[in-house]
């Protein structure tokens, strides 16, 4: 038998051991950490959709009206009227044709780019997409070639000599890095080689684009640019779940082929009703945007001038990377003995050497817990945040 003693040994060795740390109450910045009350900065929610009150009461109503389980496989009996409700209100959302319910996003991941790509067929995916990307990419058996990030000249090379059915699969903004990717340029380049191209929004749905829209509507960009648009819903939406939006025939093709999507209980129907309010909510919150959009610059402009490495991000993603696990570990901790919460985040997640404390910044954050964050990032600056291998190609962004 294979020594998982030993290999769990090894990993505490190279700082690379996850924990995890216990959270009571409900999903906000001010969280319960394993008894004590920390400030968070490395939630999903980023809209404060995960504790709000109408969610919740829509939720509980729901509930009442129809009870708890999903009882059935969408195919079997489980396909429920708040279902067919919520993909009709994601796709008028998305401005797509249809959309499909799945149950998580990295079950639509799956599900989706083995369905849309098989053996014979190639798959092009950005380095940096979502694990769940990969995975997908892994179970479809079709060839993979993955491009640097960002690199559409390598991307164009590639499509040009490859013959045959092309996917051309990326994340809209980039989970660990925060970026956008180049949306309006990927799709030409898809039109141009006849690939198909799917985004994942995960991190741009619901913050990103008129009334929250997405980055894919950010760019202006429809279904025959973008046929394939999957987002999930608890990040920015703060319930649970994801959608595949596009055209008709891409959902009715998908109910047929994806094994994630047949294989699998359907969530919860009052959960696809608290969605449907969550989705309402996210169009009326230009507001609580505008007010994210504050903090973001307010922390980048701050976080700067402190001599800090960030990434050039937009969004409400905001990494600042360090380099080594060991180091990370010991600011992630740091800001903890200081009352906040930011994760450290390592390979293989991010590559190895960079190490990141990935902090995330919410419409439901004050003036006064980012300046809580601030002071104390300035309290704990290393000498080793500023990595002099990482912060060169970047420096005009910063
Ligand atoms: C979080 C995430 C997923 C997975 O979504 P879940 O609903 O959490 O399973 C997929 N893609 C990206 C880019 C993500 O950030």
């Amino acid at each position: 038998m294979r020594d998982f003693q030993l290999e769990l040994r090894q990993r505490r060795e190279a700082g690379l051991h996850r924990q995890r740390r216990e959270i009571s109450g409900p999903q906000r910045p001010a969280l319960t950490v394993n008894g004590q009350p920390l400030l968070s900065f490395c939630s999903n929610d980023y809209l404060g959709l995960a504790n709000h009150p109408d969610n919740r009461r829509v939720l509980s109503e729901a509930l009442d009206e129809n009870g708890l389980g999903g009882a059935s496989s969408h195919l079997i009996c489980g396909h429920h009227r708040a279902h067919e409700q919520l993909e009709n209100q994601l796709a008028a959302f998305t401005g797509r044709s249809s959309a499909l319910l799945f149950s998580t996003g990295y079950m639509a991941n799956l599900g989706v780019i083995s369905a849309l790509a098989g053996r014979g067929d190639t798959i092009f995916s950005d380095r940096l997409n979502h694990a769940s990307i990969v995975d997908g990419c892994r179970l479809s058996g079709a060839r993979v070639r993955r491009y640097h990030h960002g690199d559409l000249e390598a991307l164009a090379r590639m499509l040009e000599e490859t013959a045959g059915h092309k996917l051309v699969v990326s994340d809209g903004v980039f989970s660990m890095d925060g970026d956008v990717a180049a949306l309006v340029p990927l799709a030409q380049l898809c039109t141009k080689h006849d690939a198909l191209l799917m985004i994942d929004d995960a991190h741009g749905f619901g913050v990103l684009g008129p009334q929250g829209r997405g980055s894919v509507a950010a760019a202006g960009l429809n279904e025959e640019q973008v046929p394939v648009l999957m987002g999930t819903l608890g990040k920015a939406a703060g319930t649970s779940g994801a959608f595949v939006a596009g055209p008709a025939w891409l959902t009715e093709y998908l109910v047929q082929k994806a094994r994630t999507y047949i294989y699998t209980t359907a969530m919860p129907p009052a959960l696809a009703q608290a969605s449907c309010n969550s989705l309402s909510l996210i169009e009326s919150f230009d507001s609580q945007r505008a007010h994210l959009a504050a903090l973001i610059d307010r922390f980048r402009d701050q976080v700067t001038l402190m001599g800090y490495h960030l990434m050039p991000s937009a969004t409400p993603i905001q990494p600042i990377v360090v380099g080594s696990n060991e180091a990370t570990l010991a600011l992630s901790a740091e800001l903890q003995n200081r009352g906040l919460l930011v994760t450290a985040i390592r390979p293989p997640t991010v590559p190895d050497g960079q190490a990141r404390l990935r902090i995330t910044l919410s419409a439901a954050h004050s003036f006064d817990d980012l300046n809580r964050l601030l002071r104390a990032l300035v309290q704990c600056r290393p000498d080793c945040v500023v990595s002099p291998v990482l912060s060169e190609p970047f420096a005009e962004n910063v």
